[in-house]
């Protein structure tokens, strides 16, 4: 895909706040602070459109951005951030299964973890919950220039077994900051829409 055009188009809490444009959709998973509004950012091509560094898990809202004007990346609100109001924490389990389950325009749940640490119990419980759901799921493990290549293999085996992937090769290393993993997912995004 070639980005010709990324724009923000509506937060959402509730169902009805969902566009209804019918356009197909990919959604991104994380817990606060993995790197998602930059990997989003660094796939887009776009400096500033997902807001990085915020205060993790302030944001709890599903963020839709229409791409090349035929679909919809949505940014889900990040979890396992302890601090949240629990008012906020309340509301993340409700609404991100009404969006799993309910709606019907999305195509796969990208779900990013952290390259160097162990998944998380929630990122165990997220990746549980889509296969739940029957959602199509792909891992993208970012942040990569973290750690010298080198050992990428030792800990890519450490989160596919957490996550019970069977196929290591399934889990797309990834760096905002270097780009590495940029031209992967693109064509698996591409291959997951169709185009
Ligand atoms: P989010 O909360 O998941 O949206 O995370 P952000 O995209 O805001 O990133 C959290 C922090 O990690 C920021 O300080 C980013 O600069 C940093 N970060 C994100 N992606 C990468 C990456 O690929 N490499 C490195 N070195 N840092 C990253």
């Amino acid at each position: 895909i070639v980005i010709k055009k990324a724009e923000y188009v509506a937060s959402a809490v509730k169902y009805e706040q969902y566009p209804v444009d019918g356009l197909p959709e990919i959604a991104m998973a994380g817990r606060s602070n993995v790197g998602k509004s930059s990997l989003i950012n660094s796939f887009l091509g776009r400096r500033n459109l997902a807001r990085t560094g915020n205060t993790p898990g302030k944001t709890q809202t599903l963020n839709f951005y229409r791409v090349n004007d035929g679909w919809f990346l949505v940014d889900l609100p990040g979890y396992g951030y302890a601090k949240v109001a629990k008012t906020v924490n309340a509301q993340w389990g409700p609404m991100m299964e009404h969006y799993l389950k309910k709606r019907e325009p999305l195509r796969a749940v990208i779900q990013i973890v952290d390259i160097r640490h162990a998944p998380s119990v929630e990122d165990i419980e997220m990746q549980q919950w889509l296969r739940t759901m029957q959602v199509p799921t792909m891992i993208v493990a970012t942040k990569v220039d973290k750690i010298a290549r080198g050992q990428w293999a030792k800990h890519l085996k450490v989160i596919a077994k957490a996550l019970d992937i069977q196929d290591v090769s399934l889990i797309l290393p990834f760096s905002a900051q270097s780009g590495v993993g940029k031209t992967e997912l693109n064509e698996a995004i591409e291959e997951i829409l169709g185009l």
